[in-house]
């Protein structure tokens, strides 16, 4: 009998998984399996809201496989060592699994390349499961990969997208291949109240009530912050419980300038993952350095901890701030201010801020979490690398009637219009009557502090 594993990691779904397709069409038998590998543990990544959102999605895969016939094979440990041990144990034939851009990712697809080849088994990596357009698929003339949006967007939506694959009807898989037990959101401690549900029944339910309705506004209202008209299929992209393939096919069949925009940040996704393969080390290193001599967690504590918790003063950045602590995701106009102002006035090192999200976000992912922080603190790739985002005008503009700040900080619940996003401006008695801290910085000392800094 010829048998197959198929190895899950960033994709945990049945509709639209070329591995698994293959492996079903290759072999008579195959085990799906999913290795809770420690290094991503040992690195800091398995935080309570994404091992919550993950352990969802794991039930929901099993659940899924259960119904066609199969089940889940769950281990723990060195990646390498349990996917070998699982290929021993059911005497498979060959692997497959989904390409991915991370460092992580591409060191641990090399160390189980030649892990399995002195066993003789073949590992099969397959692009397209977690972009919609491959790494590498589109690049400029003389060098290896896009380092502005536009013109690879352009490139971008020229490129023929593959058809989305079906869910398999069966899946059979070999006797004695054992498995632990599947992880519980209810063992996770310390997850954020509000933190939506995992799995790939959920994304789908929300992906169609998406394209449904509310996408035809999302060109319009993506950027207004009380109206939360965008989709909230990050978690789902990031665990890959929804295809981008299939989220590009099926916007573009819903056609319309909100859909458009919506495929337009899909390409955003793609765009960062190509830049983090060809430059695996702009995790953490700056993609483009200006020089910065930025405040370190020691010299910065009491500003730094004053945006974790949302007590800077400026009522949109606390807004967002605690949107994130209290749902593990935070709207990206709001990503945008926060770190604007943590990078920028009160020039901090981005990899702080971006540590604090990933700590907190539950689609808290590498290539998208750095890549944005760099973009924001000018070391990545916006061609306006010295722009600052003023908090109190972004506020008016993108909360116009204060309703997010009044959602997310209780303490100005009872402010009324505009003036909840200068509560300075409030005459004395009631300013003193408000338990709410004043500005931890002048907006103009932080801006003239950046552009020092950047020699301007
Ligand atoms: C400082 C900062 C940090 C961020 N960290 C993350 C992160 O860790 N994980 C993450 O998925 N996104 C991150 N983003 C991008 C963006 O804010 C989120 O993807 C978005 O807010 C998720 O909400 P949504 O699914 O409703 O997005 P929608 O507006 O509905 O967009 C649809 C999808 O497009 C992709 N997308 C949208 N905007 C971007 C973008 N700027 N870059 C890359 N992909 C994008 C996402 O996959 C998103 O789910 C970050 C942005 C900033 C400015």
């Amino acid at each position: 009998m010829s048998i197959s594993v198929v190895l899950f990691t960033s994709d945990l779904r049945l509709y639209d998984h070329p591995p698994l397709r293959a492996a079903l069409d290759g072999t008579e038998l195959t085990v799906p399996l999913f290795v809770r590998d420690r290094a991503v543990d040992g690195a800091g990544f398995a935080v309570p809201n994404r091992l919550a959102f993950l352990a969802d999605c794991l039930r929901d895969l099993d659940a899924g496989l259960r119904e066609r016939g199969g089940r889940l094979v769950v281990r723990e440990g060195d990646l390498v060592d349990q996917v070998c041990k699982v290929v021993t144990e059911a005497d498979a034939d060959e692997v497959h699994m989904a390409s991915d851009a991370s460092a992580h990712a591409q060191r641990r697809e090399e160390r189980l390349r030649r892990a399995l080849e002195a066993e003789g088994v073949r590992l099969h990596v397959h692009d397209t499961v977690t972009t919609a357009v491959a790494p590498g698929a589109v690049i400029p003339a003389g060098s290896d990969h896009f380092a502005v949006f536009t013109p690879y967007f352009r490139r971008w939506s020229d490129e023929l997208v593959r058809d989305a694959l079906g869910a398999p009807r069966k899946v059979r898989v070999p006797d004695g291949v054992g498995s632990e037990p599947l992880p519980s959101r209810d063992d996770v401690r310390g997850i954020s109240e509000g933190l939506a549900a995992g799995g790939e029944q959920e994304g789908r339910k929300r992906l169609t009530a998406w394209l449904r309705g509310p996408v035809s506004a999302y060109e319009e209202r993506h950027d207004d912050l009380a109206g939360d008209a965008t989709s909230h299929l990050s978690p789902h992209l990031h665990f890959g419980t929804l295809s981008p393939v299939e989220l590009v096919h099926r916007a573009r069949r819903a056609g319309g300038p909100g859909a458009e925009a919506f495929v337009r940040q899909l390409a955003w996704r793609d765009f960062h993952r190509q830049v983090l393969a060809a430059r695996p080390d702009a995790g953490s290193a700056d993609y483009r350095p200006r020089h910065d001599h930025w405040r370190s967690e020691r010299e910065a504590r009491d500003d730094i901890e004053a945006w974790r918790e949302g007590r800077t003063g400026y009522p949109v950045v606390d807004a967002a701030m605690r949107q994130l602590r209290h749902e593990g995701w935070m709207h990206n106009r709001g990503r945008l201010l926060t770190a604007s102002f943590l990078a920028k006035t009160l020039y901090v090192d981005w990899r702080i801020g971006a540590r604090h999200f990933l700590d907190l976000l539950v689609d808290g992912d590498v290539a998208n979490n750095q890549l944005n922080w760099q973009w924001v603190a000018g070391t990545g790739t916006d061609t306006r690398p010295n722009r600052v985002f003023n908090p109190v005008t972004q506020a008016k503009r993108y909360d116009p009637d204060g309703g997010y700040v009044r959602r997310w900080v209780a303490e100005l619940a009872g402010v009324e219009g505009r003036t909840v996003h200068e509560p300075w401006r409030l005459p004395d008695d009631e300013r003193a009557a408000l338990d709410y801290p004043d500005p931890i910085i002048d907006l103009s000392d932080g801006l003239a502090r950046f552009k020092q800094a950047r020699g301007r």
